[in-house]
């Protein structure tokens, strides 16, 4: 119990039901909702489930805050679509343990962190540190899983979701990564479900010239031994393309359209045998359809998901340390009440169409158009492709679903912010 940092309820109490060493009833009542309270919404207590006080949980878990940790700026890879990744001196984190704790103590909410990079699986120890200092805190990691077997079974144990780079079959993969990735990536996930990680393992692709979607998505999924509860992609589309793109347009036509109206007819195919496959981009999108629920950012950038970088100051989005426009905060002076819904995406998502669908894709991408407006809309098209496919297949679902072959729960995906930004 890190009861320093809660002196008003430092008193010789066990906890609620010790309370009765204390005063007045009125006092006891308050104090033990304080208590509760405290006790539901910080990372620093042991969390609470199954009791009376179920509305506390609801009304807290509204409020979910997400922080990407950076843990480190260096990584032990360099891909081909990193350019050569990192140039900056300052890579290891220059605030203490203590001004992290201070800060994630004010956030009052349920709280995700997401381990990342550079590599995090460079900086175990440090993980290891975190994880024991902010007990409470659901973790997520994601890692290009070259050092995975690394990680302490008991450390590995305590994550919510492992999310891997891996960019498809061993080819697309070692080609874009290093050869011997692919191998070492999968015998790491195979160790990991042997230590008894039972958590959602996230095959975490990036998606460029030499992919095929269909083939790479499907390589994934079929794999049994590991076998990866998810996959999720991201089209290679924020950086400057030089050297990874010859003929986008083409290659959007010709493979990843075609792709995409595949995957799509076999995932709902399967469906009439009870098998709902862990497409990512596909789940939450089918379920808004279904639902009519629209989405804001899927990604929640801006909104309840930050960046703690590497110096401590706060940013909206993990990729982009360097962007002035995206830090909106530090650590050491920030309240995180203050951050929730800082940024949102400006036109033209709010005027588009699909926006209540797909939520405007990537708000780095939305503010900084590294690919100027005509690459935007050129990413945003093949976005409105995956949306219309899977709404053209949307009544046969709601039929599935309406004769108990399936359910709808199974679309409401992910049950936490993992870092899966949903729309590729
Ligand atoms: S499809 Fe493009 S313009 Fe429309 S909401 Fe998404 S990112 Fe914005
Ligand atoms: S989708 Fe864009 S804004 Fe969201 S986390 Fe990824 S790069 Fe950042």
């Amino acid at each position: 119990m890190h009861s320093t940092y809660f002196p008003q309820l430092s008193f010789n109490c066990s906890g609620p039901s010790s309370l009765s060493c204390i005063g007045s009833s009125q006092k006891r009542k308050s104090i033990l909702l304080q208590l509760i309270e405290d006790q539901e919404s910080s990372a620093f207590w042991p969390r609470r489930t199954g009791n009376k006080l179920s509305k506390f949980n609801l009304a807290i878990s509204d409020r979910n805050m997400n922080y990407h940790l950076i843990l480190t700026r260096q990584c032990n890879l360099n891909c081909v679509y990193c350019h050569g990744g990192e140039t900056t001196d300052n890579t290891e984190i220059q605030y203490s343990l203590n001004d992290l704790a201070d800060f994630l103590i004010k956030d009052r909410t349920s709280i995700t962190l997401l381990l990342y990079g550079g590599e995090p699986t460079l900086r175990i120890p440090l993980m290891t540190q975190i994880m024991d200092r902010v007990p409470n805190a659901r973790f997520m990691l994601q890692t290009n899983g070259l050092l995975l077997n690394q990680i302490p079974p008991e450390c590995a144990r305590k994550f919510h979701s492992v999310l891997v780079s891996i960019d498809g079959s061993r080819e697309v993969t070692d080609g874009y990564r290093l050869e011997g990735v692919y191998d070492r990536v999968v015998d790491n996930v195979r160790r990991l479900r042997s230590v008894g990680f039972k958590g959602d393992i996230v095959a975490r692709m990036v998606v460029s010239q030499q992919s095929d979607i269909y083939l790479d998505v499907r390589h994934l999924l079929d794999l049994e031994d590991p076998r990866f509860d998810h996959v999720h992609w991201q089209l290679n589309v924020v950086w400057d393309a030089e050297g990874n793109w010859t003929d986008f347009d083409s290659w959007v036509e010709e493979s990843y359209k075609p792709g995409i109206t595949l995957l799509v007819n076999e995932w709902v195919e399967k469906m009439e045998d009870g098998i709902i496959e862990g497409i990512v981009p596909f789940l939450p999108v089918m379920y808004s359809l279904l639902t009519g629920k629209s989405s804001r950012l899927r990604c929640g950038s801006g909104l309840d998901t930050f960046a703690i970088h590497v110096d401590g100051s706060i940013g909206i989005c993990p990729i982009s340390p360097d962007w002035e426009f995206s830090i909106v905060g530090d650590i050491r002076a920030t309240a995180p009440s203050t951050l929730r819904d800082v940024m949102q995406v400006e036109e033209p998502c709010p005027s588009c169409e699909e926006f209540g669908i797909c939520g405007g894709r990537c708000l780095f991408a939305n503010r900084q158009r590294l690919w100027g407006d005509e690459g935007f809309y050129k990413v945003c098209d093949t976005v409105k492709h995956l949306i219309s496919t899977l709404r053209g297949q949307m009544p046969r679902v709601a039929k599935l679903i309406e004769d108990g072959q399936i359910s709808l729960d199974t679309f409401d995906y992910p049950e936490f912010n993992n870092g899966c930004e949903i729309i590729p």
